[in-house]
Order: structure tokens, then sequence, then C-alpha cells
């Protein structure tokens, strides 16, 4: 049915009420004309029905995967930002004064307030020598002098003629040592690559390391995943993840080390994360659940939500969000299924 717009309407009202009834015969008239058309014969408008209803159909899903990816977008973005703040939490707040200390502006252009130059530091004696102190165990990784395996990468030909390149017109070697776990031990492995020069060119050219080996010396990803499964998974805290890990594989791996390896499998989780939201905030009926922790000295709650086969744990500053995203669209909330539980139950 084709209505009229707003503005034709608007034009009609102001003719006054003659106009008006007459465009209300002519809709009316419409209306009983299609009426009638629906009682002679019904399938031309069931099929102009159904075609909208088809193209309607092919627009919501299009749109459903385009929200999906702006909720992952949105999530990645957030994530980062917290990263981010953390980095500047307990830093100063202020905006840093640009001056002759920190900037290349000259010493005639520092403001009268700033404070003269501190010629030691603030901090006070701690009495002990500098560096590592006794008993502590180091977690920086070294290069070894007798790794367990050496693979040689040799460029094959110039990358400026394309002679080929002979073994003895090696004039360097990069070393990277990979340390990973195999046969329940730590195996360091030695990446050499080797540049050349080219006999005709005089060009030299050096070999690729392979995918992933990217610094002097560094975990493989043996060690990454055993130190990322005992502390998410099997939540040992991060100074036991640390300590299992040397019991176990003789691996001495830092705090430090376990958390970025943490936070990459976690970023890589990301869409299937948003997958297992989006599945609870669809089914039927979820069980939800909240309960407070703290957190390196702050407060916080843990968010559940859950289906029978799909579970959804979210960190929250505050309390009352289900963690999946429904606690903005709240259906009919009944306490049920024991102390503690919320179930969801569909508004019919
Ligand atoms: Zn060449």
């Amino acid at each position: 049915m084709n209505l009229d717009s707003e503005a034709h309407i608007q034009r009609i009202y102001a003719q006054g009420a003659a106009a008006l009834v007459r465009l209300f015969h002519r809709l009316t008239d419409n209306i009983e004309d299609l009426q009638a058309q629906l009682i002679r014969s019904p399938q031309p408008v069931i099929a102009l029905l159904s075609n909208e209803l088809t193209t309607v159909k092919s627009t919501l899903a299009r749109k459903t995967a385009a929200l999906m990816r702006e909720r992952q977008l949105n999530h990645q973005l957030l994530r980062r930002l917290r990263e981010l703040e953390r980095e500047v939490e307990g830093g100063d707040q202020q905006p840093v004064q640009r001056d002759s200390h920190n900037s290349s502006l000259p010493p005639s252009l520092d403001p009268p307030w700033r404070k003269t130059p501190r010629t030691s530091s603030l901090r006070k004696n701690s009495g002990r020598q500098p560096g590592g102190q006794f008993g502590h165990r180091g977690t920086t990784l070294k290069q070894v002098t007798q790794p367990d395996e050496i693979i040689i990468h040799a460029p094959l030909a110039c990358t400026s003629c394309a002679t080929s390149l002979p073994h003895d017109e090696a004039t360097t070697r990069i070393r990277r040592q990979v340390f990973d776990i195999s046969d329940g031990r730590v195996k360091v492995t030695e990446h050499q690559a080797e540049a050349r020069r080219c006999a005709a060119c005089a060009i030299v050219t050096k070999a690729n390391f392979p995918l992933g080996v990217r610094a002097p010396v560094q975990d493989g990803t043996g060690v990454l995943s055993r130190s990322t499964y005992l502390y998410l998974y099997q939540l040992l805290p991060v100074a036991r993840t640390s300590e299992t890990m040397r019991d176990l594989f003789a691996c001495s791996i830092s705090a430090a080390t376990i958390q970025r390896a943490s936070r990459i499998s976690s970023g890589k989780l990301v869409n299937t994360e948003q997958r297992i939201k989006a599945a609870i905030r669809d089914s039927a009926v979820s069980g939800v659940d909240e309960t407070g922790l703290r957190v390196a000295g702050s407060g916080g709650y843990i968010h559940l939500a859950s289906t029978e086969g799909l579970t959804h744990y979210a960190r929250r500053r505050t309390p009352g969000h289900s963690g999946d995203g429904r606690d903005r669209h709240p259906p009919a909330v009944h306490r049920h299924a024991g102390p503690g539980w919320l179930l969801f139950l569909p508004v019919v």
C-alpha cells in the first residue's frame, strides 16, 4: 500500500476540511480495493509479502553480521584501552609540562616555577648492593654457547642479480635461539641466518629467519602454551606457575613473560569469546551469577553467564551485569535453582 507522504498530508490539511475528506475517501477506496483483491486472488499478495519477508530477513542477517563485527572491534578496543589505563595508573596523571628538561626548548624559556634540577636520586639508600639480590634466581634468558640443535638458513640466490650463492661465500651469520620444551626438558634450537656476498655483483644477501623467530633469545610456543595452561586453566598464581615450570621442565620463565603469553592467548580468543557471549545471549534460558573478588588490592566482581554447554566469565568493577550483555535488555528475572543463582526466563 502506497501511503501518502507526511508532507503531502500536511499540504492537504492546509487546504481545509473538504480536501481532507477527499483524501480519506480515496484511502478508504484503496483499502477496499486491496481487501477485494485479497479475497479474489490472495496468491499475488502472499507472493509479494513473501518476497518482502525474504528481503527483510537477508537485510537482518547482514546487519547482524555487521553488528557482530562492530562488537568484536569494540571489545578489542576496550581491552586495549584498559591495558593502556593500567600502564598509566600510578603515573603522573597531569599533562607533562614541556621545558628544557624534557624537550628541546632552551632553558631561557623555562617557566619561573620550574623546579631547580635535582642532582641526585630522591630514593633512599636501601643498604643493598645494586642488581639481583642473593638468593634471587634471575629469569632473563641468555644465549647458550652449546645449543642442542643448530639450523642454518642460507640465502640461495643473490637478490640483485639472481646468481646462486655458493656455501663458501658466507660472510656473516646472525644467531637467534629458541628455548622450547621437548621430551620433558628445555631444548635450545639455534637458528643461524647467513649473509653471503655475491661473486658477480658483490651485493650481500641475507637469509630470513623462520616465521616467529624474532629475538636473539626467546621462549618457544611449547614453553608459552604450557605456562598459559598452568596459569589460566589450572589457576596457579603467577609465581607458582614460574616455580612449576622450573620444577617440571627445568624451565626458567619470568612472571612478566607468563603474563604476556596469557595476554597474547587472550587476544587470539576474542572471536571465540564473542561467539560464546552471543550464543548465551540468544539462548532461551541462561543462568547468571556474580561474586566479589579482589585483584591486586582493588575490589571487583566476577560475573558469570552460562547455558547448559557454555560459560562466560567477566570481571567488572560493579555488580549487576550478567557479563553477556543481557542486563541491557532484562527479560523477566526469577530467583530459582538454588541459592545465589538467578535464572533468566524469556518474556512471552
Ligand atoms: Zn649478484
